[in-house]
Formats: C-alpha cells, structure tokens, sequence
C-alpha cells in the first residue's frame, strides 16, 4: 500500500515524521503528575498487546488509533507508559495488557505497527511506535542482567529497577545500518536474502557491531553480503523499527568495486539494477516492488526518482 502522493523526495519516511509530541521526559519521575495527568478528562490512554493495538476507521476515510478517557480504560496494576503531551496538552497514555479490550464498535481491529504504521497519522503511528518499543523491551528485561533478580517498572514504563542490586535498567535500541548502494553508473545493488519469498530483492542491511562506526558498518555489511567495496556513505534519514529493538539507519553509499560475491548464507544473490532493469523487472513479475513501511523501499525510492513501478496486470502485458 502507498501512502499517497507523487513527490517522492519529500514524502515522510514512515515511523520518522514529526509525530507533534512532546515526551515531556521530565514527568517520568514524578508520580503526582502522573496521577494528575492520569485522571484528567482529556488524557487519552490505548492499550498495546503483544505488538498490537486497537486501530478503527474515520469518517473521512483514515485510520486512528483507538483512544478512550482514562475512565474508561481497563484496569492495570503497573504497565502503564508515559508517552508525552501534545500541542493542546492532551497527555497520552498506554497500558500494555495481556490481551486487546474487546469492542462493541465492530469497525475496530487489532493491527500490528507494520500496518498500521502505513495508515496512522504521524501523531498516532508515533505514538504506538513508542508504545510497541516500550512494551518489546519490558517483555524482554524482566530479569537484572547484572545479578538475575526480578526487576521492577519504574518512570512510567522508562526504567527497569532492581531491588536486590539497585541497578537501573533503561530500554534499549541496537542501531542498524540500511544502505543503497550504487556504482558508477548510478545502476542500484539489490539483494535476495535466503529465506526471502521467491522474487524479492531489497536492499542491503546489517547491525552495527560493538565499538564500530555505523559509516564502518555500511561498508563491513555490504563486503560481507555482497562482496562490494564501498567508497563515499551519505547518511539520508533514521526510522524506529520496534521489531523488537532496532533504529534503522538509512544510507546511499558509492560503491568503489562494484563486483559482486554474495555470501551464500544471509544473501543468495545481489545484482545491480538500472533504473530500466527494475521497471521492466517489477513490470513483468520476475521480482516484487519494494512495499510496506520499510525504509528500504523509500531509499529504492528516493534512487529511482518517481513512484517505484508496479507489476502490470494480464490486461496491460
Ligand atoms: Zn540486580
């Protein structure tokens, strides 16, 4: 699904548009406030399960999260997340329950953020990908890695403290690098990785490693994977991935050696495409176009120039 509009360039990459809220860090610690803002009318509060959350139709056809007063949102003991206050101090609440509340309203659904972070607004899509990180990171962290004690939550969804060592545990994010990689003649290097459905390629991505720099880490992943020397690396835009943990780091880079040797074990084949290679390929349905919120498909995007093509139908071919 795209989400609409034909300049390219300037379309938001999902998840990394201004969301408008202000996380108000500062309050975290301060259950008062908390419980003032808590029990105001015009806190808003959504619950996130197991990645998911409630999303409904608006009448002008979009999609929002679904948000109630405090009042009416179910009853939990402590997983209850902080998320910030907007520009008309609306304060905004998650609760991470084992299940979604079920709804009368039959239009509602559950959605992961993979979806809906395709249709949500800026505000809301950022405020569920902060949810949906918040809520990866408690699931995983319930123990003190430094003496194996059960932690507990503290600054509203923020910390993970220990009783036993006092250790303080803060949630964490493992930076990733994603690059499209392109050689002298602005031909662009797509991969296949092994376990990929038949026909997709996309472009390279790695984690960055302990100690090494994410421009390091470009030009590491793509030797690994592909074989390909990199040159000049040209930082272009961030996304959250909450996918559980990661921040994706976008890159265009130059490729100083562009021949190719593909791993076998991540990558199965890497190519270089032209622009007019990928059109006629995604045209006749020997690869699939880059989709979905990934920012791999607006980096394929930005390189191309235009709306990336899509497979023609029997009629067309
Ligand atoms: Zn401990």
């Amino acid at each position: 699904m795209n989400t609409g509009g034909a300049d390219t360039a300037d379309r938001p990459i999902g998840l990394t548009a201004d969301s408008g809220i202000d996380r108000a860090a500062h309050h975290r610690l301060d259950e008062a406030w908390l419980a003032a803002a808590w029990s105001h009318p015009t806190t808003r509060v959504f619950v996130v399960s197991g990645g998911q959350a409630l999303v409904d139709d608006t009448p002008d056809g979009g999609t929002e999260l679904v948000m109630t007063p405090t009042f009416e949102a179910p009853l939990t003991e402590t997983h209850r997340y902080f998320l910030g206050t907007d520009e008309h101090g609306v304060r905004y609440f998650a609760l991470q329950k084992d299940t979604l509340p079920g709804r009368l309203d039959q239009s509602a659904r559950a959605a992961g953020l993979r979806e809906a972070g395709l249709l949500l607004s800026a505000r809301d899509a950022g405020l569920m990908a902060h949810a949906v990180a918040l809520e990866n990171w408690q699931r995983l962290h319930r123990f003190c890695s430094r003496c194996g004690e059960r932690t507990v939550i503290a600054a509203a969804g923020h910390i993970r403290r220990c009783p036993a060592c006092g250790a303080e545990h803060y949630p964490r994010t493992d930076p990733a690098v994603i690059m499209l990689v392109t050689d002298e003649e602005d031909r662009a290097l797509l991969g296949r990785q092994v376990h990929w459905p038949k026909g997709r390629f996309s472009t390279l991505a790695g984690f960055v490693e302990p100690g090494e720099s994410i421009e390091k880490a470009v030009a590491r992943e793509v030797w690994e994977e592909a074989g390909v020397t990199i040159g000049h690396v040209e930082y272009v835009a961030s996304q959250p991935w909450p996918f559980p943990s990661s921040l994706m780091l976008g890159f265009i880079a130059r490729a100083a050696d562009a021949r190719i040797t593909v791993d076998g074990e991540e990558i199965e084949e890497a190519r270089w495409f032209s622009r007019e290679d990928l059109r006629t390929a995604i045209e006749n349905g020997e690869i699939l176009p880059p989709m979905g919120i990934s920012i791999a498909a607006r980096l394929i995007e930005l390189w191309y120039g235009k709306p990336i093509p899509q497979p023609l139908t029997k009629a067309e071919a």
